[in-house]
């Protein structure tokens, strides 16, 4: 097991290994260095690989993307801090913890494919305000964004967004969901969650918002031209609730 920081700087203890921080590479000088944190469980593991499967049914597709969700909440809280106190034990004082802020997360869900990832989510952020927002991507290579819907509650300075979406691509669609939540105010953390991301499109994100953190399971290699990870998994909204017509 492995902590980390806000910010997502690595915090070894002991043996833990089980998270590791990447950082774009260094030697761009100049440009922001994202903050970057692969979720490499071996429970992650092996729920990727099913989404990954392209022989994964629906039910089971939708299943995994929602553990991970859980998975990932999990995991991340070990990034809040602990306020600390004696409890007393029926034989004597002992060292009690308590998550700090655990109510003051707030996600934002991008539909569609975020959906089950959220419920996942709200496993270990029960407490969390939710935000939606309904965001197209046009095409090619401009990827304009089209936002048809978003709900977003005010964020308070000492709220931790959570923008949660499977599949971090171009980057194009959160950071035109990252600036609508940064018109309801300005959170402690911004952080996103994906299932898979690309390092152009942490980049991208990462070049509005800097101080963003980002967590996910795995980054791949490659965008194709339509603007689909490779080898990723095939469209996230598609395989949780089927193809439209
Ligand atoms: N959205 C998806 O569902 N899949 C991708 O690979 C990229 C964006």
């Amino acid at each position: 097991m492995a902590g980390c920081t806000p910010g997502g700087q690595l915090e070894q203890k002991g043996m833990m290994t089980d998270l590791h921080s990447i950082h774009a590479d260094p030697s761009m000088a100049g440009m922001v260095k994202p903050r970057v944190t692969v979720m490499d469980h071996p429970m992650v593991m092996e729920q990727l690989s099913l989404v990954r499967d392209k022989r994964t049914s629906q039910i089971a597709f939708r299943k995994a993307i929602y553990r991970l969700g859980r998975f990932m909440a999990y995991e991340f809280l070990r990034t809040m801090e602990i306020q600390e106190f004696t409890v007393d034990t029926p034989l004597g004082p002992a060292k009690g913890g308590q998550i700090k802020g655990r109510d003051r997360i707030v996600i934002i869900l991008v539909l569609r494919a975020a959906i089950p990832f959220v419920e996942g989510m709200y496993k270990n952020f029960p407490m969390a305000r939710t935000g939606v927002v309904s965001a197209w991507r046009g095409k090619p290579p401009d990827f304009p964004i089209e936002v048809s819907y978003a709900k977003i509650p005010e964020v308070g300075k000492s709220d931790v967004v959570v923008i949660a979406d499977p599949m971090l691509a171009t980057g194009h669609t959160l950071k035109e969901v990252a600036k609508r939540v940064m018109k309801q105010g300005r959170p402690k953390r911004l952080v996103f969650f994906s299932v898979i991301a690309t390092k152009q499109g942490i980049d991208y994100v990462a070049k509005e918002f800097p101080r963003a953190e980002f967590y996910t399971c795995a980054i791949d290699p490659a965008l194709n031209d339509h603007g689909y990870i490779v080898p990723g998994l095939g469209d996230a909204g598609d395989r949780s609730f089927g193809a439209p017509h």
